[in-house]
């Protein structure tokens, strides 16, 4: 059986992988003249990780990245806000995207791997699968659904910086909630920090100096945010509009194609799932190819992930509520006393909910590829 996966992201790429695992052929598309992933990092949540184990690539993630267990909710001052502590399997591993854009593609032969293409409709492609990985604005999501809306901007502008190294190796992960603003630290592990900052924005505004606007929202908090800033080139500062797909897909196959990652579910960044979740799409889409025929493969992939990645989208609308949309001092007062005043446990329990997804074997002869399960 032959796929085309048309998009070459996290998500396209953990597709084309997991297709090969269970004996596919696979073509990967992409219009970029290279692949890689521009960005800064990002948080393989525990989901994603079990995801990859499948793939036998946790290992190799775990090694290029810094695993963490315990994250720190702050107020501007530095006070407090809530401890996320997980243990043992709750552990999120921060990677560059593009170091782990790279771990996915090495597990491809480079004869799968065609750049350069742009493909313009679903009739061109020949395959008995097409793989509908081509992001946020997804050419093929508009032509099989013409009447669906499409993404629409969240009302929020997001920045994304990396620093150069030298930074504890130790730091923790975190977020501070501030008025009307947010700013967030993943640190590498090799002493480079990527850091985001939020706020809410008029569509397609912008900076002359995008990291003199963040100096200006963030960068009188608390330490190291100043020193973090300061550390990062000007010039290689990222700001992104956030949009998602606020009406959902009414499902996510037609015919011989399938949409995952952003494709699908396009969602806000607030809980770190979206490229978790496409993760999750490729190796559910592999596992169900693995065991049904393809109608029925695409039907329970339909099943599967549409239900979950919907709730991840509404949810993650949600939890950005409370962060740097919350701007009147009032409210900023209460939502943080009600933050100090939850058990740390609660708030996990809520995150455990996603993170604690568990995908099924990749094939149900083979189990998984590697063996690298005992992480889970
Ligand atoms: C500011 C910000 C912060 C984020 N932080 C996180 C985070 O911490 N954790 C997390 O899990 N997620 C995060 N996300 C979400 C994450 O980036 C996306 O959900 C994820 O990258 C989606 O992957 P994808 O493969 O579906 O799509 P993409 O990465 O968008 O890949 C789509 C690919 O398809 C190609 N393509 C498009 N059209 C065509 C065509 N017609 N023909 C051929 N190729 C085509 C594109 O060039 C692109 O390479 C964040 C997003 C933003 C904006």
């Amino acid at each position: 059986m032959k796929a085309v996966v048309v998009g070459g992201g996290l998500g396209g790429i953990t597709a084309a992988v997991a297709l090969r695992a269970v004996g596919w052929e696979v073509t990967v598309l992409e219009r970029a003249p290279e692949f890689g992933e521009v960005g800064a990092g990002v948080g393989v949540m525990p989901n994603a990780l079990r995801a990859l184990a499948r793939l036998g690539l946790a290992d190799e993630v775990r090694r290029i990245g810094t695993p963490r267990v315990a994250g720190l909710v702050r107020d501007p001052g530095g006070r407090a806000l809530v401890r996320v502590a997980g243990a043992g399997s709750d552990r999120v591993v921060a990677v560059h995207r593009a170091d782990l854009h790279r771990v996915l593609r090495s597990a491809l032969p480079e004869k799968c791997l065609v750049t350069a293409t742009e493909v313009r409709s679903v009739e061109e492609v020949d395959a008995d699968l097409v793989v509908a990985a081509d992001g946020l604005r997804s050419g093929i999501r508009r032509e099989l659904f013409p009447d669906h809306p499409g993404p629409v901007y969240a009302g929020t502008t997001g920045w994304r910086g990396v620093t150069g190294a030298g930074f504890p190796r130790d730091l923790e992960i975190g977020q501070t909630l501030g008025p009307g603003a947010e700013f967030g630290v993943l640190p590498l592990g090799d002493g480079r920090v990527c850091w985001y900052a939020a706020t809410t924005a008029p569509e397609g505004a912008r900076a002359a100096d995008e990291l003199a606007e963040v100096r200006r929202l963030v960068g009188g908090w608390h330490d190291p945010v100043a020193a973090l800033l300061d550390a990062t080139p000007p010039g290689t500062v990222l700001r992104h509009d956030i949009h998602e797909l606020a009406t959902p897909l009414p499902t996510y196959v037609r015919g011989r194609v399938a949409l995952l990652g952003d494709a699908a579910h396009a969602m806000t960044p607030y809980l770190g799932q979206g490229a978790c979740t496409a993760v999750e799409d490729g190796v559910v889409l592999a596992a169900m190819c693995a065991r049904h025929d393809l109608p029925t493969a695409l039907a329970e992939y339909d099943r599967q992930r549409r239900p979950r990645t919907q709730a991840v989208v509404r949810a993650s609308r949600l939890v950005g509520r409370v962060g740097h949309r919350v701007r009147h001092p009032l409210v900023v007062k209460a939502r943080n006393a009600v933050m100090r005043a939850v058990p740390a446990g609660v708030g996990l329990r809520g995150m455990t909910r996603f993170t604690g997804w568990t995908p099924p074997e990749l094939s149900p002869d083979r189990g998984h590829v590697a063996g690298d399960l005992h992480h889970k």
